[in-house]
């Protein structure tokens, strides 16, 4: 009686040897900045240098200046 037993199949994938740096690059920057626009609307859209008049954008962020220790009130 012969016995069979399934051998499972895995294959891996062919990686990369080196993350390609010149094509990560573009995408860094752009989130660099992303969030440099979100911290400053976290954290300075107020007072003289608001971009938006208005307290609507401090209302919108007001939870996460105190959330990040940002002064507030
Ligand atoms: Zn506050």
């Amino acid at each position: 009686m012969a016995q069979h037993t399934a051998q499972p199949t895995v294959t891996t994938p062919e990686l990369p040897d080196r993350l390609p740096i010149g094509a990560l690059a573009p995408w860094a920057v752009f989130f660099g900045v992303l969030m440099l626009i979100l911290l400053y609307f976290v954290g300075a859209e107020q007072g003289a240098t608001a971009v938006v008049s208005g307290e609507e954008v401090h209302e919108w962020v007001h939870d996460a200046r105190h959330l990040l220790g940002f002064p507030c009130h």
